[in-house]
């Protein structure tokens, strides 16, 4: 079939919830992405922060494959060997006590916030808890996940949402603390804000919130699915400030693109809340899903990708802030890592990103005006330098 002719009968066929780039991606190799025209896009968008190792990676693959030979399946009535293994893995990089798997993100979400009212409910013997969540958050599109995040745009049509949240201001303790009652449960948040515009806590904030919820016994609820996995220059960003939550969730780079998500706790949550019959999931924990995990969390360790997205970080930013500085509709660049946003005036950032794929770029905006670079980690400089380039083409 002509690219056109995809393009078509996805139209036809796919329920229209995204209005697309006109582009078939077909393939991947390295940073790079092949259309059904063989041209080649420069990966800067990383399928939303998931692919962190990029296309082919050495080792993964054969991973998958090797898993795919032995089972793909068996239910979360046995025990397997991946999640066994995977498990092991993510809860000693994060020194916390257990990790239940999911299939995507939100779900991830929707285990946290179920865990943190189940805790609540066994210590105060009611169930009318109340979680206190960010404006310009994201956390999901289930309704659980949606009732937390703070874009009024997301939610209208789909009310009455989940009941018992507040919103707070991010970076704001003072909006936080005004938001507390007997009833709080839990405060969730983005340890860096994604969706919202590439926002990083400011470490003031994300100490204040860990003393609040330590004084009042709330659970800090880390939403690390976009931040996490190394991208912002530790393998979980609250790792970089000091700061432990008492839950957090993962996803998106979890499985370098097999869909994988999970919610970890430390021992005090872990101890007193979800027990057998509470919640549950037929894939989670599948063994195709954890092997990527297992073999995601080797590739990191092995090959250090953590200390590579610390080394080319100041590299990275000093090309994006020349940008800043040369071109006047680039009017900050905000982040941490290689998670980053320039912000965008004077004209639409979508049009900056057409042209950019135009010129061979991917990548993507965020919030309104915030045009978003979250690569693979495995970039090099000279991909940085290509990326440049190609977006000074897009805007001149
Ligand atoms: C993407 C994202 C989610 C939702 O994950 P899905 O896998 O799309 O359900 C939740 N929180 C944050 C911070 C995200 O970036």
């Amino acid at each position: 079939m002509k690219t056109n002719e995809y393009m078509e009968q996805s139209e036809q066929y796919v329920l229209h919830t995204y209005n697309r780039f006109p582009v078939v991606l077909e393939h991947g190799d390295g940073v790079y992405l092949y259309d059904t025209d063989d041209r080649q896009y420069l990966d800067f968008a990383a399928g939303i922060a998931v692919y962190a190792l990029g296309y082919n990676y050495p080792g993964f693959n054969e991973a998958l494959e090797n898993q795919i030979h032995k089972v793909i399946h068996t239910s979360n009535l046995f025990y397997n060997v991946p999640m066994t293994e995977a498990a092991k893995k993510v809860v000693e990089a994060s020194g916390m006590d257990k990790v239940f798997f999911t299939n995507s993100g939100t779900e991830a979400i929707e285990g946290a916030i179920k865990t943190a009212r189940k805790y609540a409910y066994i210590r105060d013997g009611k169930a009318d808890h109340e979680i206190i969540a960010m404006n310009h958050s994201f956390h999901g599109r289930s309704v659980g996940a949606l009732s937390v995040t703070g874009n009024p745009h997301y939610q209208e049509a789909f009310k009455p949402l989940m009941g018992g949240v507040k919103f707070a201001d991010f970076n704001d303790l003072d909006s936080v603390k005004a938001q507390i009652t007997d009833k709080t449960c839990a405060i969730i948040l983005e340890t860096v804000q994604g969706e919202g515009g590439i926002y990083p806590a400011d470490p003031k904030f994300l100490q204040g919130i860990r003393e609040i919820c330590d004084e009042k016994d709330i659970l800090m609820i880390l939403d690390e699915i976009q931040c996490g996995m190394g991208r912002t220059g530790s393998l979980y960003a609250w790792q970089g400030y000091g700061v432990q939550p008492d839950i957090m969730t993962t996803a998106k780079a979890l499985g370098c693109g097999v869909p994988v998500g999970a919610f970890i706790l430390n021992k005090k949550v872990a101890e007193h809340s979800l027990v057998p019959g509470d919640h549950g999931t037929t894939y989670g924990g599948n063994p195709l899903a954890c092997a990527a995990v297992s073999k995601v969390m080797d590739l990191f360790a092995e090959n250090k990708i953590v200390e590579h997205v610390q080394e080319i970080t100041p590299y990275f930013e000093a090309k994006l802030d020349e940008l800043v500085e040369q071109y006047d509709c680039f009017a900050a660049r905000r982040g941490k890592g290689l998670m980053q946003g320039l912000v965008v005036t004077g004209r639409p950032v979508g049009e900056i990103v057409k042209a950019a794929i135009r010129e061979g770029l991917l990548v993507i905006s965020a919030g309104s005006d915030v045009l978003r670079l979250v690569p693979p980690l495995i970039i090099e400089e000279k991909h940085i330098d290509e990326m440049v380039e190609k977006l000074k083409k897009a805007i001149g």
